[in-house]
Formats: structure tokens, C-alpha cells, sequence
């Protein structure tokens, strides 16, 4: 059996004869390749002794290659590394094109990679960050499973629009060149696959809230897709998205479970890649320091993560953010794009991070948000103007997570409902809720991939998921 990587690097080399497989990243001077397999971050370096290999072997190796290696796994003599493979058999599985293999050993702009985003992974970088991300994923299940928690798979295709009207994609079978159509001439959904108009889900959330009302606290952890034309580096038409949802739990409780959430699996990612994290470490800050100075990261990116993970989560009203925003230099010199003069106003990310990066310099959570700006099922407060809303803000990111406790009386939500002009009959099931057994209830949502992006210290969400979609954007 081939040998991964990561558990011979962590072996000793006592010239034992080991068997390996994977892909060049470089080969030099006829003699030393640099092996990844993807286990771990590091290289094999296996030394090749030319005058033993047949010419035709040799011109095959070349980066990108894909090889299996025999031979004594042994200190080495050089300097750069401690181990190495003295090769006594080399099978070559594919060779790759130095003419035409796009990912040669020099540094290639992201920009680039994303155009060959089949093959970015064998960069260091890339290789680094996904390793990241699923260790991410593992400790998002590790810390649910041990909360109690019951994963649940929501829908991917929807039947309701009230979540999102106007910002979903459609999911039809009918032929777009002749689709059926109804007698004032419109296209008939009733003919479609579902017989009614269907959507890809941007959020499980309502699905989710029934399955807490029986199962008690449960999470859902799945793709959500956005048709919004946000062009940003924050912002993706396919997100992975985690959604508790928590029955018995009020605003406070919720807050509670996302601020240990976040730092459970920040904490988790430091334990478990730290090879992944220094090196990215080092690439943030080499990035940062080519920045001009007033732009620059006051902190390095495991320092970052570290005092996510030591510190507490300033909690501040809606209200009392308003006060800060509006007296802030920014405000006051006219800096910001969309000016603060109002309560209700709602916040921009230019607002979310001058509170987050110039003002608290931590974590923020901000809650009891106007009704007006949020949605119908967030829980009315006594001042019936504010709902029990939160939303947390990271340095870098802005909104990572977005929340509430849930509207649970009846009256109360069927009113916010009618205001918000949706049809009752849409969200049947989901009143039904507050008709039998009805009990307050919390949730939140965070976009997986803002997670990943603070993690790793990536500056754009398109190279933190493996094939991104964006505007104009659904290659590969
Ligand atoms: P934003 O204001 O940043 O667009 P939002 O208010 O639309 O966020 P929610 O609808 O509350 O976000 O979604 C919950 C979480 O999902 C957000 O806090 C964020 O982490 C993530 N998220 C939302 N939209 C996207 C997107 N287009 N791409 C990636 N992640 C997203
Ligand atoms: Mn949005």
C-alpha cells in the first residue's frame, strides 16, 4: 500500500522502503522532485540518481506529472528538508506539458488560477485554504453533534417565494422555446414539473423552524443560491450556508450559541491545521505588507483568529450604533457613501465595518434592528418598532451571521405578514407553526464560505470555494 505523505513526514526515516504517489511541483537538475499528494502541505523531496533511469522515464517528469514512487525513505543530506526518498522505481501515471500545463512553479495571480479553477488546487495556497475548509466542515458538524444538535436537510427547490421574492432562480422543465401558456397568453406553471412556480432556496430557515418545533434544536448545513447582482468579494450566487434553528431559545440564548459556535470552530481550525494556518499566515502578511500603510491589517491572520477566539463579542443596540455612526468623523466629514442621519436607516458595509475595524476594534453583534429593514417572521418587541434581530460583523468581512428569535404568536406575525404584502396562503404550514404548540423559538444563519474567507485570510469568496458562481460566472 502507498505511503500518504503526511504520515511519512511524521515517521522515521530509518531507510525503510516506502512507496508513494502523487504530483510534481517541481523538478530540478534532473535529480530532485518535490512530490505533493495533497495530504498535507509539504513535499516529498525524492532524489533521483539520473545515470540509473532511462532517458525516457526522466523526460516525463516534469511539473504537474502524476507519479508513483519506490524507494528508501532516509535522512537527508541536503539542506530544505529532514527526510527524503532515495528512488529506486518510478512509474509515470500521466505526464504533464510543460508547453501547454498552466500551473508552472512561480507565483500566478488569483485572477489567473480562477480561470483554472479545475487546476488551481495543486498550488500551495489553494491545496492550504480547501484543507482548511473542511476541516472547517468537520468542526461545524463536531460542534453541533456535541451541542445535541440533529443535522436536518432542508429543500433545495422550493415551492414558497416569501423568502426571497425577486432574488431567486427559477427552477423549471417546461422548453423555454415553446413553454405552455395559459389563456391570457402568460406561461403556464401549472404544466411545469411541480405544477406551480419553483425556485432554488435561498435559505432553509423555514423549513428548518419546523423541524425545531419537534426535534428541539437542530442545524442544517447546505447549498443556498442568491440571483443577485452583487458583484463583491463577499458575495457568491451559490453559498453554503449553516442554519440552527432552536426551540425554547430567546435573542440572548441564540447570541450565546453563535459567539461559542464561531469560536468552537475557529478554535477547532487551530488545533487541527496549523501547518495550513502558518503558511497562510505568512502569505496574508507578505499581501498586507504590499498594501499602503493606512489600509493594512493591524493584525496578522492567526493573531486575528486567535482573538476572535480569546475575546468577547461586544453586544450593541441598533439604536446605540446609530448614536456612534451618526457622531463618527467619518459621518461628520462626509466620508461615508450612504450618510447616517436617520434612525431606521439601514447599514451598509461601509457603516458594519467602521463600527467593526475603526470604532470596537472586535467582534460586534448588533441587535434590536428596526422592523422596516428586516423580515416578517423576526420577533416584534415591546416598542413596536424594533424586532429581535442580530446580526455579528468580523473585521475584514463584515455580516457573518445574520439572525433572530422568531415572531411565535399567531396575530402578531399574520400583521407583519399582511404589511409586508405577502400572500397568507404561501406560508400555511409555516402559521400552522404558531397554531399548534407554538413556542419561542431562535435561529441564526452563517455564510459558510465568510467563514472560510476570515480563516484563512483569503481577500476575495471566490477562492474559497472550490468552483465559484458569480455573475456572468458558472464555468466548469
Ligand atoms: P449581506 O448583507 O452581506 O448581503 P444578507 O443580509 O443578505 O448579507 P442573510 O440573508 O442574513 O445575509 O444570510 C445569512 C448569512 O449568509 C450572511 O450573514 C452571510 O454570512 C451569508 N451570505 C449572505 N449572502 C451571501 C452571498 N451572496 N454569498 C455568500 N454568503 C452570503
Ligand atoms: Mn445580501
Amino acid at each position: 500500500m502507498p505511503t500518504k505523505i503526511k504520515a511519512l513526514l511524521s515517521t522515521a526515516a530509518e531507510g525503510q522502503t516506502v512507496t508513494v504517489q502523487g504530483w510534481v511541483r517541481t523538478f530540478r537538475a534532473n535529480r530532485f522532485i518535490a512530490l505533493n499528494d495533497g495530504s498535507t502541505l509539504g513535499n516529498l523531496q525524492c532524489v533521483v540518481d539520473f545515470e540509473n533511469f532511462d532517458e525516457n522515464i526522466l523526460k516525463n517528469i516534469s511539473t504537474g506529472a502524476a507519479l508513483r514512487i519506490t524507494g528508501n525513505y532516509v535522512e537527508s543530506q541536503g539542506k530544505g528538508q529532514t527526510t527524503e526518498i532515495q528512488v529506486e522505481d518510478i512509474h509515470v501515471y500521466g505526464i504533464a506539458d510543460p508547453d501547454t500545463y498552466p500551473i508552472q512553479p512561480k507565483k500566478h495571480s488569483f485572477e489567473f488560477l480562477r480561470e483554472k479553477a479545475h487546476l488551481r488546487v495543486r498550488t500551495a495556497t489553494f491545496s492550504a485554504v480547501m484543507r482548511v475548509r473542511a476541516a472547517l466542515s468537520f468542526g461545524v458538524h463536531q460542534f453541533f453533534q456535541g451541542e445535541g444538535f440533529h443535522y436536518v436537510n432542508t429543500p433545495i427547490i422550493t415551492g414558497s417565494d416569501a423568502e426571497g421574492a425577486g432574488e431567486m432562480f427559477r427552477v423549471s422543465a417546461l422548453d423555454p422555446k415553446n413553454p405552455a401558456l395559459n389563456e391570457a397568453g402568460e406561461v403556464n406553471f401549472q404544466e411545469d414539473f411541480f405544477g406551480k412556480e419553483t425556485h432554488l432556496t435561498v435559505s432553509g430557515q423555514l423549513e428548518a423552524e419546523t423541524y425545531a418545533m419537534g426535534l428541539g434544536e437542530v442545524y442544517t448545513f447546505g447549498p443556498t443560491f442568491r440571483a443577485e447582482n452583487s458583484n463583491t468579494t463577499r458575495h457568491l450566487a451559490e453559498f453554503w450556508m449553516i442554519e440552527p434553528e432552536m426551540a425554547f431559545f430567546d435573542l440572548d440564548d441564540n447570541m450565546d450559541l453563535a459567539e461559542k459556535f464561531i469560536k468552537s470552530v475557529l478554535r477547532y481550525v487551530l488545533e487541527n491545521c496549523q501547518e495550513d494556518l502558518a503558511f497562510l499566515d505568512e502569505r496574508f502578511a507578505k499581501e498586507e505588507s504590499s498594501k499602503p500603510k493606512l489600509e493594512r491589517s493591524e493584525m496578522g491572520l492567526l493573531e486575528k483568529i486567535k482573538f476572535v477566539v480569546e475575546n468577547e463579542f461586544k453586544r450593541v443596540s441598533y439604536t446605540e450604533a446609530i448614536d456612534i455612526l451618526r457622531n463618527s468623523k467619518p459621518n461628520k466629514k462626509k466620508k461615508f457613501n450612504y450618510p447616517i442621519d436617520e434612525w431606521g436607516a439601514d447599514l451598509q458595509s461601509e457603516h458594519e465595518r467602521f463600527l467593526v475595524e475603526k470604532h470596537f476594534k472586535t467582534p460586534v453583534i448588533l441587535f434590536d434592528y428596526p422592523a422596516k429593514i428586516k423580515a416578517f417572521y423576526m420577533r416584534l418587541n415591546e416598542d413596536g418598532k424594533t424586532v429581535r434581530a442580530m446580526d455579528i460583523l468580523f473585521p475584514g468581512i463584515g455580516e457573518i451571521v445574520g439572525g433572530s428569535q422568531r415572531e411565535e404568536r399567531l396575530d402578531v406575525l399574520q400583521e407583519r405578514i399582511k404589511a409586508m404584502g405577502i400572500e397568507e396562503e404561501e406560508l400555511w404550514w409555516y402559521l400552522d407553526l404558531r397554531k399548534f404548540g407554538t413556542a419561542p423559538h431562535s435561529g441564526f444563519g452563517l455564510g459558510f464560505e465568510r467563514l472560510v474567507l476570515f480563516a484563512t485570510g483569503m481577500g476575495n469568496i471566490r477562492d474559497v470555494i472550490p468552483f465559484p458562481r458569480t455573475p456572468q460566472n458558472a464555468a466548469f
